[in-house]
């Protein structure tokens, strides 16, 4: 990947994204689970590009939606409707109804009130929803709490006696049609045990549900395979599948599943510029033009990212320092105490793994104009979101004494 070229080109701060690395991914976790019907179904909040979505409904991904402008995004990209999935716990009625009258495969549903909601909904414009339900098994995923879902104390899903009863309701309703089972315990997982407990404790549910004449058709595992940022020992595609189907015994269900980070993360990368570098009493900062609002994981979940920083300086000497950015909060910085050659300004600073929860979590916060975003593939770089303008920023505003 060519830095100073794109750089130069686009500007900074940049995002890039390789493409090529998205596709072999994609490819490898579907090869996982040749020996199922399956679908991979892209976790759109990872990503939100429209051009990254329609790269992988291309490969012929579904799509993992966490709100009907997710929905949409999936829908514009070219994803098949009959592989879109829209989660989340707090779904407004206008958002259920439109995704009804998309037709899109299923919701998935995480309370018994969204339930009966849902029937209402479908009631009125003469619908038959289908549904799955988000099963919260109460398992530790380990993983940062902030991205672990699947205990009782979080808030997604029901537990499995809650989920029995609603998929009794369902079935007995004239408007709502069960066809799927979720869960979905966290996000960066890096230990195969509570997922193969997971899908054991949801397949059990699967079997009694059967001998009730619920017949699911969907087993939908959701997403949070792991990926390496740094040291971490990761599952292998392979044995994330195994895992799983070793559960699924006398079951004939698709697979679904929903990886985000997984196919996104570390084919991303974040360029940014160093501007000036200082010292306040014993502390070294290079500060760079790009900042907390255009990749927040640093500052929100202390997650590590691999910089590198590409100094001009001949044999630069090295020393420990910071790296931050413009925004006015002491929460804005990339790397604390990093070893870093001394930089010139205008060089480059490259953060890894930007591809996953980089841009999506972006913000306008300070009133500054989100990044650009670059696809490269098979060597040729194209821009698939230019970067904001001002007037971008205040379109929506509306000044109160006109
Ligand atoms: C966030 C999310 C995913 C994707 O998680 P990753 O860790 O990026 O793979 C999948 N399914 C659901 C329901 C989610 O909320």
């Amino acid at each position: 990947m060519n830095f100073d070229k794109l750089a130069l080109k686009y500007g900074t701060p940049l995002y890039v994204y390789d493409f090529d690395y998205f596709k072999n991914r994609f490819k490898k976790l579907k090869k996982a689970f040749k020996a199922r019907k399956s679908i991979i179904a892209y976790a759109v909040k990872a990503n939100s590009n429209l051009s990254v979505i329609k790269h992988f409904s291309l490969l012929g991904s579904g799509a993992d939606c966490v709100s009907i402008g997710e929905v949409k995004r999936a829908l514009l990209a070219g994803v098949d409707k009959y592989k879109i999935i829209f989660s989340g716990v707090g779904k407004r009625d206008d958002e259920i109804k439109e995704a009804l009258s998309k037709d899109i495969l299923m919701i998935n549903v995480e309370s018994e009130a969204e339930l009966a909601k849902i029937a209402e909904i479908a009631k009125k414009i003469g619908k038959i929803a289908r549904i799955s339900i988000r099963v919260n098994p109460n398992i530790d995923p380990k993983t940062h709490p902030y991205i672990s879902t699947g205990l009782h104390e979080n808030k997604f899903g029901v537990d499995i006696e809650t989920a029995k009863k609603m998929y009794i309701f369902a079935k007995k309703s004239d408007f709502l049609n069960p066809i799927g089972i979720h869960f979905h315990i966290g996000s960066q997982l890096t230990q195969l045990e509570p997922i193969r407990e997971a899908s054991a404790i949801v397949a059990d549910l699967v079997r009694s549900l059967k001998s009730i004449n619920i017949d699911i058709k969907f087993f939908d595992v959701g997403g949070g395979l792991g990926i390496r940022y740094k040291e971490e020992k990761l599952i292998e595609p392979y044995d994330y599948a195994q895992a799983i189907l070793s559960t699924l015994s006398g079951l004939d269900v698709t697979i679904i599943c929903e990886p985000g980070r997984f196919l996104v993360g570390n084919g991303g990368y974040f360029i940014t510029k160093v501007l000036y570098e200082k010292v306040n009493g014993d502390k070294r900062f290079i500060i760079v033009d790009g900042a907390m609002n255009d990749l927040i994981r640093i500052s929100l979940y202390k997650a590590y990212h691999k910089i590198e920083v590409l100094s001009s300086v001949e044999n630069a000497e090295i020393s420990k320092a910071n790296i931050v950015g413009p925004v006015c909060e002491s929460g804005d910085f990339f790397a604390k105490n990093i070893k870093a050659p001394k930089t010139n300004p205008g060089d480059l600073i490259v953060i890894h793994s930007a591809g996953a929860y980089g841009f999506s979590m972006s913000s306008n916060y300070n009133t500054r104009e989100r990044a650009a975003e670059v696809a490269v593939e098979n060597g040729v770089d194209r821009l698939i979101r230019r970067r904001e303008t001002f007037e971008d920023l205040i379109s929506c505003e509306i000044d109160y004494l006109v």
